[in-house]
């Protein structure tokens, strides 16, 4: 059978994303048979509500599903409601029982699932309560998921770690990075190490450039508080850029498993080039947006200072200091308020070293082969190829190889939440980030960070609708490169 049996204890159960992606996609996985009758959720808040009012959350939750009202029923009947002050004792005591009864109830074998879907804040203070109160079991698994961020540089990062290793095991932890669990990252393994044509050339020998862009179109919204306190950097780069840059370089692991993977990633994260401040001004770009008549500037959105020197956006240059990459710059962007919203990766290929065909016609240049992998929104890729024209005579002409997911197939694949959720499940956090790679990746963002820190910006500096600041485009155009998405 295919069925997992665990009980979920959801602490911040009321929450933005507890509603928005875990109820779904823990729906999701009851009605393709992964969740059947063996689980159970135990979701916990400050808030006062009743069982009954929590099984309607999780209906409202669900309400953008095409659902069975009696499945949701069923489904909902699963959960439970346990209002709760993280930092209270007596609760811990409640839980555990809540826990033990229902694992009686349900069959559950001593397997929890702890999500913090919390400020990380609290992470310390949940995890060492797990432990004093007992509520580990002894005899299933126990996993605890956590999301980003994760801290907000090394140092804060290894004390949040070292907070939640006194409960559990490096192999216990499972840090959510959402960009893990697309369709589109999940398949640079298979591009990479399933294809020779591309692998043969995946090196320094045949590639010019990599450019990974993560565009966003929407301001700080809601999560304004979050963001002034954090940045493009810290948000965006520290963690989804370096993991998807870590999958494009990695060496081939050993075996393709958690362990593996793990392995690999971390030996191309501690390559990063670390920079020196001086070399971190030309090398980074940081940027916000201004006003326009029609779009609200980053400074005079609610909850932010009108004075913020914070990056809504931010541009690099990346190194690989290893024999494969050697002399290839990654080039990598992201911000908020931007031309569009899309995550696209392009691999600039070089160009053969001769144009035999220049002395039929100056026109028969040669493309410049580029992959570009389109995670979002459309998922799939392309490959530029020179080829001839049709017709009398030899031309070349610049031909685009295509594929595209299907859009149905891919709307009734599974959302990236479930896919983790189901992965937690199985036990596999390949694709979940280890520890070493988080720290890997601090170091690097740190000494950017500070010289940003220590030097005042002029911002705003960019157009809302725009792919950022000036700057950006001179990062390539110094290297007598382009973007290959321009606006
Ligand atoms: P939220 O503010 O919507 O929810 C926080 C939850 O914590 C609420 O259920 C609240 O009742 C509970 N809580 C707060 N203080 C408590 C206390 N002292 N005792 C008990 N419960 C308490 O936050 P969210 O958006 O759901 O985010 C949760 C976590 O996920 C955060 O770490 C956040 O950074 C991260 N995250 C969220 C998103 C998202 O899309 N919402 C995306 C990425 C990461």
């Amino acid at each position: 059978s295919k069925e997992k049996i665990a009980l979920f204890t959801i602490f911040g159960g009321t929450g933005d994303l507890a509603r928005r992606k875990l109820y779904p996609s823990l729906f999701n996985l009851y009605r393709k048979g992964y969740l059947q009758d063996h689980f159970a959720v135990i979701g916990t808040a400050r808030r006062p509500w009743t069982d009954e009012h929590y099984h309607e959350v999780i209906a409202d939750s669900l309400a953008d599903l095409d659902v069975d009202d009696a499945l949701v029923q069923k489904f909902a009947s699963h959960f439970y409601y346990q209002s709760h002050d993280v930092t209270d004792v007596q609760h811990y005591i409640t839980l555990k029982k809540l826990s033990q009864k229902l694992d009686d109830q349900y069959g559950l074998q001593g397997n929890r699932i702890f999500y913090l879907a919390m400020a990380p804040n609290f992470f310390g203070t949940i995890a060492s309560h797990l432990r004093s109160e007992n509520i580990l079991t002894p005899n299933g698994f126990n996993r605890v998921i956590i999301e980003k961020p994760f801290g907000r540089d090394y140092a804060t990062a290894k004390e949040l770690n070292d907070q939640l290793s006194a409960t559990f095991n490096e192999n216990q932890i499972y840090r959510i990075d959402h960009y893990l669990g697309k369709e589109m990252i999940q398949n640079i393994p298979a591009m990479r190490f399933g294809n020779q044509i591309l692998e043969a050339l995946w090196n320094h020998d045949y590639i010019d450039n990599v450019q990974i862009t993560l565009s966003e179109k929407l301001g700080v919204e809601e999560r304004a508080v979050y963001y002034d306190n954090s940045g493009a950097l810290r948000d965006m780069v520290q963690n989804h850029i370096l993991q998807i840059l870590s999958l494009l370089t990695m060496e081939q692991p050993a075996n393709f498993d958690e362990d593996g993977v793990n392995a690999e990633k971390v030996k191309v994260l501690e390559s990063l080039h670390q920079y020196t401040s001086d070399e971190v001004s030309t090398n980074f770009v940081r940027g916000q947006y201004g006003a326009t008549d029609t779009v609200t500037g980053y400074r005079q959105e609610d909850k932010i200072e009108p004075d913020s020197t914070m990056d809504s956006f931010v541009a690099g240059k990346i190194m690989i200091d290893n024999e494969r990459w050697s002399g290839v710059p990654f080039y990598v962007r992201t911000g908020k308020r931007l031309k569009d919203k899309f995550t696209r990766i392009d691999v600039v290929f070089k160009q053969p070293l001769t144009n035999i065909f220049q002395n039929l016609s100056a026109e028969n240049q040669l493309a410049t082969n580029v992959l570009t992998i389109n995670v979002e929104p459309e998922a799939g890729f392309d490959l530029q190829m020179t080829g001839k024209q049709v017709g009398q005579g030899f031309a070349t002409m610049p031909v685009n190889l295509h594929y595209q997911h299907d859009a149905q197939e891919l709307a009734d694949s599974p959302e990236a939440y479930e896919r983790l959720l189901h992965d937690i499940l199985n036990g596999d956090a390949t694709n979940f980030t280890h520890w070493h790679q988080v720290a890997a990746s601090w170091k690097f963002v740190d000494v950017i960070q500070k010289y940003w820190d220590e030097h005042q910006p002029e911002f705003p500096n960019y157009a809302p609708g725009s792919m950022g600041p000036q700057a950006a485009d001179d990062l390539l155009t110094r290297d007598d490169r382009q973007w290959v998405y321009k606006d």
